[in-house]
Parts: structure tokens; C-alpha cells; sequence
């Protein structure tokens, strides 16, 4: 597909990369800063986390590099260690057709790793001051050869205190490189720092015109960006919305999210960039027709098509600028009726959140995430409802001879207390927190997890995982929870009955690229940003989770209609 990178002018192997990870346009930023960059200017770019900074810097970084020369060509500091690890992945996946090596260089890694990898010949090294400072020092990273220098998070990074270092590390750089300066705000000294080390900056934001907005009713939950999933069919049950239109960043995104939702037995189609007018409009069809309630688009996708006024209109992952926020939020309540936009916002991305309320004066109502009590208080209201309504009707005379044979057995209460949870059991009601009542969904305590040794690098799909393990071991898919797909491994976690036999039946998954094995995981946190087998964050400080707090958790099972 023709996309808007196409006329940046970037190598085959950058645009292979980006059709890859799914991006169908540049961002408003992208659209700035990856021209500005790579026409040689410095550039002093307003952009928090959420507005596709990253590869703002990254695409022109490795535009910029010779692979042939190793020596470090390009240096980018970032505030945490976790910032600089994720944008060397992310530059990483960028540059993975370039034969660019891509360095992390952190606080609290051992050395010898760093070494090893510097000596290697790394080109691009993303660290934090301190151990950039650290190695300058030793004589392990020499920075006379580098061509551009890039402050991701630079507010962040003063705010830390680290000035000196950065300014000490810039001295050490040749007089004639390019730099580039990020920040979600630019104070004072920022403006110091560029005026000092900068040559001329063009200064890049995002546009700041005021913004009409629709009628509609304008939440936001924050949410941990793995808590994603969850949060989002939690909102699902509590809403359980006529038809709602959930917008993801990325197709890949956008069809993994429909996958999984499918899987967890929502009615929930995929439209993106990667398909046909004609597959978009079929999928179109089915959303028009009602037959599925929930469409997940990518802003391109949905731009084209003449969607119909919805209910919902939810932002799984937040727009990367107002216009765009705007532009999705149009989508309900239109003409005078009501409509429910949702916003999913984590923590770091409240930054970007606070720009678009300053945009569209007005300011998104923050809500608590749904738990799993309240979805099941929520169900068993409305059960509760609709059995007073059959109630009050009389229900039906052979029903009524049931009861009365029952009740030569059983007191009222207890007839009608076993018939509820029937008809809870059946419809996979809700889940009553002091009964022996359960609707078959697993909980954390009832899950085993399970690694496969491939991820999204490989296409990895957690839809084609279900398939695959459900098909081959016989087991239906809701004994198959959430699926975590990382860069080069899948967590999936599965009822703990039926792991054994998983691993005995359906322990190779054919991909598109060969097979890969799954096994048993060592542990269950997942929060690695390499893909390998992760440690916990903090040790002793579980991520609370409403299933780990013993709450009942509901788990994939079909529902009414969707
Ligand atoms: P960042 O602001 O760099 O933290 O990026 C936020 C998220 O947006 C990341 O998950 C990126 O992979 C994603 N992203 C970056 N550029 C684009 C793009 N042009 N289209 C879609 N997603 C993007």
C-alpha cells in the first residue's frame, strides 16, 4: 500500500521495517521531524511519550549510519533505564534490515555485556548519562565519531539532575553533528541547553489550533500498557456497548486485538490498512448489519470508510495528537444523540493526554477501571431485572408445574437459588464472589504458562495461537487465557488442567516461517522489553491484579449477543 512514509524518501530496507511493524502513516511529529532530520537540521521537538517520538529519531538515525564504518555513528540519552531499553528496541526493529547494531548502555547491567557489545562495533548507542559518562571515563566509548545527538525525554532528564553529565557528554561529540532535542514541555532550560549546543534549531510541536468538539461523553481510565486487554473487556462487560469502534495505533495492533477479543468471545472485527477496499467494506458490512458490535480500526482505515454513527467510540491506544482525537471522538453521538468516548491512557502517555484536553478545551472525566465485582454486581442486576420483568408477567404454566413438583422437595428459596445459578451457569453469568457458583472462566491461581519461542518478530498471532493449541491438543479456546505476545517469545497462559496436555499434543506451532516450540515458562511476569525470559520489576511488589487479589476473574466464554 501507498502510504505518506513513501514520500519521505527512506531506504527500502527503513520502509520493509515500517510496513513490518505496521505503521500506515508517519505521525504529526514523524511528519515534521523525520524530514527536518534528514535534511541535516537540529531540531528541538515538543513530543511526549505517545506521539510516535521514538522513530521520529530512530528512522533518520538510521537513515544517517554506515554499517560498514563501525565505529558509534549515533548517540541517544534517555532518562531511565527503562526509557533507554525500549528505544533501542524500538530502533532496533527500525533498523533491523540496515545491519545497524543498536546498543543499550544502562546503569545496573554488568559491564562486560556493554564491553563486549562496544567492541563489537556498535553504531547507535542509547544509555543514560551516568553509564555513558561511566564509560567516557574508563576510555570504553570514545563519541569523536558520532554524527548525531539525540536528548529523548530531555525535561525528564534535567529534572533528574542530570545536567552536568549531559553537558559534559556533549562536549564530547565533534562540533559539526546534528542533534536533536525531545521533551513533553520545554522550559527555560531547555531553551539554554539548545541555544548552547544547538545549531539553529527548527523547533517542532504539535499544532495547536482550537478544536470543535462533538457532544459526547469524554472519559479516560489509566491503565499499565499490559493491563490493556484487560481493562478493555472489563469496560466491555460493564458497557456492553450496541456498537462501539476501538481505534489501535498500529494494523498489527489492530488485528491482534480483534483476534483476542474474538478469542475471549466478543463479536469483534479488524479493518486496516493491509487490506483490500473490498475486504475493508465486507468487514464494514457486518459492523453495519449489527452482526459484529465492535470494529477495530487504525485511523487510516477508518478515514476512508463511510462509518455509520456508533455508540462507542473507544481509544485503545491514544491519538497521537488532537486532530486525530477529534477526528476518532466525531465517530459518536452524532446528530443530538448520546455518545460514550473512551479513552485508555497509561501512565506515561498522561503527558501527551493533558496536551490534546489543553487543545480541545475541555477536560476528559478520569474514571476507575471496572474490577471484576463490578462487572458480576452489574450482571446480576440486570439478571435481576429481567427475572422481575418475567415475574411480574407470570411466568409460563409448565414451568409453574416444575416449581410445584420441586416444592414437595425443596423450600421456595432454595428452588429458586439453585435456579438462578442454572441460568448463570448457562448464559456465563455472573460470578457471585461468596457462592460455590463459578462460570469457568480461570483465574491467576488456575493458570500454568506456557512460552513459546517465538513472538511478534515472527508474526507471532495470539488468534492463530488459539487455533493452533486448541485445534491440535482438542481443548476449547476459553481454557486459553491471555496470550502476551513479546518480540521473540509468546506468553500464553491455559487452564492448569489441560497444560499437560498441550505440551504433550500441541507442543510445535506451525508458523508462516517454520515451527516453533512451547514449554513450559519459568515464572509468570512477563514485563520484558527484550523478549527474553523477564525477571519481575520489583521483587516483593506483585502488580496488584484483580485476579491475584483472589477476586473471581471472568475468563473467555461466549456471551449473549455481541
Ligand atoms: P512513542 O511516542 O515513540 O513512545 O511511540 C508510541 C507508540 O506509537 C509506539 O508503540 C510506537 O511503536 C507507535 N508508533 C510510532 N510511530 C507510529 C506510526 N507512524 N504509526 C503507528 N504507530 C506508531
Amino acid at each position: 500500500m501507498q502510504t505518506l512514509f513513501h514520500t519521505l524518501g527512506l531506504k527500502s530496507e527503513i520502509m520493509k521495517a515500517i510496513e513490518a511493524l505496521g505503521f500506515e502513516e508517519p505521525s504529526p511529529i514523524q511528519k515534521q521531524a523525520i524530514p527536518a532530520l534528514m535534511s541535516g537540521a537540529d531540531i528541538v521537538a515538543q513530543a511526549p511519550t505517545g506521539t510516535g517520538k521514538t522513530a521520529a529519531f530512530a528512522i533518520p538515525i538510521m537513515e544517517l549510519i554506515d554499517p560498514a564504518k563501525r565505529v558509534v555513528q549515533a548517540l541517544v540519552l534517555a532518562p531511565t533505564r527503562e526509557l533507554a531499553v525500549q528505544v533501542a528496541e524500538a530502533s532496533h526493529s527500525i533498523g533491523r534490515n540496515c545491519r545497524v547494531n543498536v546498543l543499550p548502555v544502562y546503569g545496573g547491567q554488568a559491564y562486560e555485556h556493554q564491553l563486549r557489545g562496544l567492541r563489537a562495533g556498535a553504531h547507535l548507542v542509547v544509555g543514560t548519562p551516568g553509564r555513558v559518562m561511566d564509560h567516557i571515563r574508563r576510555g570504553t566509548l570514545q563519541l569523536d565519531t558520532v554524527r548525531i545527538v539525540v536528548l529523548d525525554e530531555a525535561d525528564e532528564m534535567l529534572d533528574m539532575g542530570f545536567i552536568d553529565d549531559i553537558q559534559l557528554i556533549l562536549d564530547q561529540t565533534p562540533k559539526g553533528r546534528q542533534m536533536a532535542l525531545f521533551s513533553a514541555t520545554i522550559p527555560p532550560r531547555i531553551q539554554t541547553l539548545a541555544r548552547r549546543y544547538m545549531n539553529n534549531p527548527q523547533t517542532i510541536s504539535l499544532a495547536h489550533e482550537a478544536k470543535e468538539v462533538p457532544l459526547t461523553h469524554q472519559v479516560y481510565y489509566e491503565t499499565q500498557p499490559r493491563g490493556k486487554r484487560d481493562a478493555l473487556t472489563n469496560i466491555l462487560d460493564m458497557q456492553e456497548p450496541h456498537s462501539a469502534i476501538i481505534f489501535c495505533r498500529t494494523r498489527s495492533e489492530a488485528a491482534d486485538l480483534a483476534s483476542t477479543l474474538q478469542a475471549r468471545g466478543y463479536g469483534a472485527d479488524a479493518i486496516h490498512g493491509d487490506m483490500s477496499q473490498a475486504q475493508r467494506e465486507r468487514v464494514l458490512g457486518k459492523f453495519r448489519a449489527n452482526k459484529v458490535s465492535l470494529l477495530v480500526a487504525t485511523d487510516v482505515a477508518a478515514r476512508g470508510l463511510d462509518i455509520p454513527d456508533v455508540t462507542h467510540v473507544i481509544n485503545y491506544d491514544i491519538p497521537d495528537d488532537a486532530d486525530a482525537y477529534v477526528h476518532r471522538i466525531g465517530r459518536t453521538g452524532r446528530m443530538g444523540r448520546k455518545g460514550e468516548a473512551i479513552t485508555l491512557v497509561t501512565p506515561r502517555e498522561l503527558r501527551l493526554l493533558r496536551l490534546i484536553e489543553k487543545d480541545i478545551h475541555k477536560k476528559l472525566k478520569p474514571l476507575q477501571l471496572p474490577t471484576q465485582e463490578d462487572v458480576a454486581a452489574r450482571r446480576t442486576k440486570a439478571f435481576m431485572e429481567s427475572l422481575r420483568e418475567t415475574l411480574r408477567a407470570g411466568a409460563g404454566q409448565p414451568y409453574g408445574l416444575v416449581a410445584a413438583e420441586l416444592a414437595e422437595e425443596f423450600s421456595a428459596m432454595q428452588i429458586a437459588a439453585g435456579a438462578i445459578q442454572l441460568a448463570f451457569e448457562a448464559t456465563g453469568g455472573p460470578v457471585l464472589p461468596t457462592g460455590p457458583v463459578s462460570d469457568g472462566r480461570i483465574t491467576q491461581a488456575d493458570t500454568t504458562r506456557l512460552v513459546l519461542d517465538a513472538g511478534r518478530r515472527r508474526g507471532v498471532r495470539p488468534g492463530d495461537i488459539v487455533k493452533s493449541i486448541a485445534g491440535d491438543a482438542g481443548i476449547p479456546g476459553s481454557d486459553i487465557g491471555n496470550i502476551d505476545v513479546q518480540a521473540e517469545a509468546t506468553f500464553i497462559d491455559v487452564r492448569n488442567s489441560v497444560a499437560s496436555k498441550i505440551l504433550e499434543l500441541a507442543a510445535v506451532v506451525t508458523l508462516r516461517d517454520g515451527d516453533a516450540n512451547l514449554s513450559l515458562a519459568r515464572q509468570k511476569s512477563t514485563d520484558s522489553p527484550t523478549g527474553q525470559q523477564p525477571k519481575p520489576k520489583s521483587a516483593g511488589k506483585p502488580r496488584p491484579r484483580d485476579n491475584e487479589r483472589g477476586r473471581p476473574a471472568r475468563f473467555a466464554g461466549p456471551k449473549g449477543k455481541r
